[in-house]
């Protein structure tokens, strides 16, 4: 079987067990679960009562809570007794990290723990492992000693586990067999899985998350693939980790939780935002909102796509110029912008787009159409009218075959362009069964990617809400290979929607138009104000096109879970950053003060050599 789910062209929901965290439900019929976690000292039980209230009054199920020690994991027991006596039900999960017996003393106080399998007993040697299978077992058979307790634990308590990978934090162990990959990262879950099994113990939710939307969602969809071939069905917690702040965290978020949602994988999600955390809900919210739209959409026929769901690889398609802009092929993915009541070209676009009264669209000198056509004969006819002109035709995947010999005979000339999305149908189902007709009958044409306000699934949307379904659409159709030319019109600001498809274009790892930043949300591990020093560090660094910077809270998990950083500003000790060239510390201890600018320093030199 090489499907994740049983259908790319409509919702279909990935079936999973319920799993019950104190009096809810996770997965089976439930609806999606929104989560968030503290970042107060859990030591300091005044402030993460509050915070626990904020967050449950913000719409927070489940409340998760770090336990970094063993003075932390002991607190949680009057966090959660004040916590219930304020009146709240909600189940609270303690966060563990290298430390198995905090969980121990956790698992006493809080409906769910979370343990991440790459550092729960595994600890970074430093230097390569040669793991023969006699070590790998062995060592296999020390997670086992150390892990068999807890769940043990939690099955006299009946409480709940969830395993937790993150790209960037696996073991040694693990990376020396399978590297840093989506299977290392799945095959690290089922180790542990498999533990709790032989203990006949089920209560196992999964998550599986990267920064990177692309690696995030390859890596659902394959455990969800190799969960069905194991027989497994334990609810999944969809993430996209260290998403960062802002706009831009919201966009990866959403294209990488809602991606998911939408091909019916998830159970529960957390958007992670280096914000206050009761921020990171309205954004959940939403997201599931649109999720459930299309959950309920109806059923359509399926179409092999013949593509590869679990690594990344653009559609196959032939280059057109238009205006002299490359579009498809290899050639970077384009931006058309509409411009509204009469704006000018922001001059950031490739391509600048006017609307005419029937809603199609046109370049100021007329070369370039984008029109929705229902038979091939009126594209004929607009091919002989405007006989220089290129055309991005939107078809429905239903007549696809039917433009097939149009296609033929103009290659040059033409773009295929899915419908953009309308009120209640699942426009991603859709654009991908139109790329499967398409290869089907041997049309390369590149595709136009249309999202436009007055058509998204969900009219009563506001700006921010337009932006996550819009985010969902491209993003998700670009993360699947899809999608050479890319035009937003959801702002009534040609500006504006410019700089979003970019933004976009950067979640969907397609273009590089600024600096990315991978922050952690901050929770009680963090050194120091990591929201304010974000800021700080955004605003000096933006400009800076294609530098990845990592901000995280502390030394314990931020220099793991950086991930694909170039430079890192991490936590050393209270008072203290680390600075980190890729995966490498090259300075330590800088008092604060001084970090930002010896960052700033680090990277100039660098761009310096250049
Ligand atoms: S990296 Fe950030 S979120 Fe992760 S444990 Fe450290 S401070 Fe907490």
């Amino acid at each position: 079987m090489n499907k994740y789910t049983d259908s790319r062209f409509n919702c279909v929901r990935f079936k999973t067990r319920e799993v019950k965290v104190g009096a809810v439900g996770i997965g089976g019929a439930n609806p999606i679960r929104l989560q968030s976690m503290t970042n107060t000292k859990t030591q300091d039980v005044k402030a993460s009562v509050k915070q626990c209230i904020e967050l449950a009054e913000a719409g927070a199920e489940l409340i998760r809570l770090t336990a970094q020690n063993l003075e932390a994991a002991r607190a949680l027991k009057d966090i959660s007794k004040e916590f219930r006596a304020a009146g709240f039900s909600n189940p609270l999960v303690a966060d563990i990290h290298f430390l198995p017996q905090t969980a121990m003393e956790a698992v006493e106080h809080v409906e769910k723990i979370r343990v991440n399998p790459g550092n729960f007993t595994d600890k970074k040697k430093g230097a390569p492992v040669d793991y023969t299978d006699a070590l790998y077992a062995e060592e296999l058979e020390r997670v086992r000693e150390k892990f068999t307790p807890l769940v043990l634990r939690c099955k006299a308590l009946g409480r709940a586990i969830r395993i937790g990978t993150n790209h960037g934090s696996l073991s040694d162990r693990i990376i020396s067999r399978y590297g840093d990959t989506s299977f290392g990262m799945v095959e690290a879950a089922f180790e542990f899985a498999r533990i709790c099994r032989d203990l006949n113990f089920n209560d196992i939710v999964f998550s599986f998350k990267a920064s990177n939307t692309r690696i995030m969602t390859q890596t659902y969809r394959l455990a969800a693939k190799m969960m069905a071939q194991q027989d497994m069905n334990y609810p999944l917690h969809l993430g996209v980790t260290e998403a960062g702040f802002g706009r831009d965290a919201r966009i990866k978020s959403a294209i990488g939780i809602g991606g998911l949602l939408f091909d019916g994988l998830g159970d529960t999600i957390r958007v992670s935002l280096t914000e206050d955390p009761a921020d990171e809900l309205p954004v959940a919210k939403e997201i599931a909102a649109l999720a459930a739209r299309v959950r309920s959409t109806k059923p359509v026929a399926q179409f092999e796509e013949g593509i590869d769901f679990y690594s990344y690889s653009r559609r196959a398609s032939q280059k057109v110029e238009v205006a002299n802009v490359p579009a498809g092929a290899s050639a970077p993915v384009a931006v058309a912008e509409i411009l509204q009541g009469g704006a000018k070209p922001t001059g950031k676009a490739e391509l600048s787009m006017l609307r005419c009264p029937d809603g199609s669209l046109k370049s100021a000198d007329g070369a370039f159409i984008y029109k929705k056509y229902s038979a091939p004969a009126a594209l004929e006819a607009d091919l002989k009218t405007f006989a220089s002109a290129k055309i991005a035709a939107e078809i429905s995947a239903e007549n696809a075959e039917a433009f097939r010999a149009v296609f033929d005979a103009h290659k040059d000339r033409l773009f295929a362009a899915p419908s953009a999305p309308s009120n209640g149908r699942h426009a991603i189902g859709e654009a991908r069964l139109l790329a499967a007709k398409l290869k089907a009958a041997n049309v390369s044409a590149p595709l136009f990617i249309l999202c436009d306000s007055s058509k998204l699934s969900a009219p009563e949307l506001d700006s921010d809400g337009r932006l996550n379904e819009a985010s969902i659409y491209i993003g998700g159709l670009i993360c699947d290979g899809f999608g050479d030319i890319v035009c937003l019109d959801i702002a009534g600001d040609t500006a504006e929607d410019t700089t979003m498809c970019f933004d976009i274009l950067q979640g969907a790892r397609a273009r590089r138009s600024k600096a990315e930043y991978i922050a952690c949300p901050s929770c009680g591990r963090t050194l120091y104000d990591i929201q304010e020093t974000a800021k700080k560090i955004k605003a000096y660094t933006e400009h800076m096109k294609g530098v990845t910077i990592a901000i995280m809270g502390c030394v314990v998990n931020g220099p793991g879970e950086m991930a694909d950083a170039d430079y890192g500003y991490v936590g050393g000790a209270p008072g203290k950053i680390n600075l980190y060239k890729a995966r490498t510390c090259v300075e330590m201890n800088i008092p604060q003060d001084e970090a930002i600018d010896r960052l700033l320093k680090l990277i100039e030199n660098d761009l310096g050599k250049k």
